[in-house]
């Protein structure tokens, strides 16, 4: 993909130093060309290597401007640019956002923390299928028009971002997907037929949708308004789409036969769909962690409606973190009317140290 530039490239070094001479001018003197919005987000976040891919620029841009480039996990410009800042707004990783994205404790702000199970039973749920089920509730109660999580091509184990609008597609999208953060894609074309979406992100995700909802941007709000529901997943780390291949590989077995993968407790355990089960250690397979990935430091989703993790709780169940009135009632509409069950007992220590630990890996 080649980036088309808006600006003149401006003088040459040495052309541009003997003008200086010239005129007697010291280079500090000279009041620079301010950047365009996309080349501050060029500057401050791409080329530092920290981009989050959460897509949040790519999705609020009224102008098609950027395009994420897989090979250098990052966006770049590919149009015109019409100067809105809506992109500066949403970006989790400019420094100027930093700051809006909550305090630093490992658990942020919340009214409870409750162990979750979905009533139904599946194989196909991460922990205790707690995500599942709140969008079930949020959709059979028609609080919410659809659902944006991550589905899965089974056969390949690509993850992509799906938009469901039929409660029966929600178990096929459950499941962690340890490569794949882009459910915003697809944000702007749902929003013209819909009005209330349940979206279900990665912190980085969530910290995007937080900003958006603060921003007085315009197409920042655009957006905003039609999420309802913010349903963030614990995450110490990511992984790039190379993963699949090296797993294969070192498993010595086709894509198709993976069932489902959990990360936890230092390993990667790999479940076949021949009931088989598979461990690689996570310090193996480290070199495949995004690069944005090491300079996050949110492990809850802070700014989430509810939080949804599996260390702390007790096994077969999800962690919940009920974070706003919103995200309480949601709770609230699932409980009475038999979606989840839920109990007491979270082991928020166990959350803190993992929490802890990822900001000591991060450099925080
Ligand atoms: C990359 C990643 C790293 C994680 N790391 C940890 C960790 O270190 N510790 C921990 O306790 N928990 C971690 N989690 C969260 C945990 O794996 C479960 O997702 C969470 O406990 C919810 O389980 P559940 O059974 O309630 O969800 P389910 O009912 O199985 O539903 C999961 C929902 O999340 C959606 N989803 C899956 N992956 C993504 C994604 N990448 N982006 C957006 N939506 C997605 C699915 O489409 C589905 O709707 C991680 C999750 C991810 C995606
Ligand atoms: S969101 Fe606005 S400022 Fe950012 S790249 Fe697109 S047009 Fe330019
Ligand atoms: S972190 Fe997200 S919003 Fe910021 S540049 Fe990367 S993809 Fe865009
Ligand atoms: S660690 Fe998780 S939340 Fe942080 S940037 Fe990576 S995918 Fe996003």
């Amino acid at each position: 993909m080649r980036a088309v530039s808006n600006q003149s490239d401006g003088f040459k070094n040495s052309r541009r130093q003997s003008h200086l001479m010239e005129l007697s001018l010291r280079e500090e003197d000279i009041v620079k060309p301010s950047l365009l919005p996309y080349q501050e987000l060029e500057e401050n976040v791409w080329l530092k290597n920290v981009c989050a891919g959460c897509r949040a620029c790519i999705s609020v841009c009224p102008a098609g401007t950027l395009a994420y480039d897989p090979e250098l996990n990052r966006p770049q410009q590919v149009t015109m640019c019409v100067e809105c800042r809506a992109c500066l707004d949403v970006c989790p990783r400019m420094p100027a956002n930093i700051k809006n994205i909550g305090p630093s404790e490992i658990l942020g702000p919340y009214l409870a923390v409750k162990n979750v199970r979905s009533k139904k039973n599946s194989g196909r749920f991460q922990n205790g299928g707690a995500v599942t089920a709140l969008l079930t509730a949020a959709m059979e109660e028609e609080l919410v028009d659809c659902a944006l999580v991550m589905g899965e091509d089974r056969w390949a184990q690509k993850s992509y971002p799906r938009v469901v609008y039929d409660v029966s597609d929600l178990e096929k999208c459950a499941g962690s997907k340890y490569t794949s953060n882009t459910v915003l894609e697809p944000i702007q074309d749902v929003i013209r037929n819909v009005n209330n979406i349940a979206l279900v992100g990665t912190p980085c995700t969530v910290q995007a949708v937080g900003l958006l909802r603060k921003s007085s941007n315009e197409f920042a709000m655009k957006l905003a308004h039609k999420v309802r529901f913010l349903l963030g997943l614990f995450c110490f780390e990511a992984f790039s789409d190379q993963l699949i291949p090296e797993v294969t590989r070192r498993l010595c077995v086709p894509p198709w036969r993976i069932d489902k993968m959990s990360a936890s407790d230092a390993m990667m355990t790999i479940s076949l769909r021949d009931g088989g089960i598979k461990t690689i250690p996570l310090p193996e397979i480290s070199g495949y962690v995004k690069p944005g990935c090491k300079a996050c430091a949110d492990f809850t989703a802070k700014l989430s409606d509810v939080s949804v993790g599996g260390v702390g709780s007790t096994p077969g169940m999800s962690v919940v973190i009920l974070r706003t009135p919103e995200g309480v009632g949601l709770f609230k509409i699932a409980e009475e009317r038999g979606f989840i069950e839920a109990k007491e007992g979270v082991k928020v220590e166990a959350i803190e140290k993992v929490g802890k630990l990822k900001l000591e890996r991060n450099g925080f």
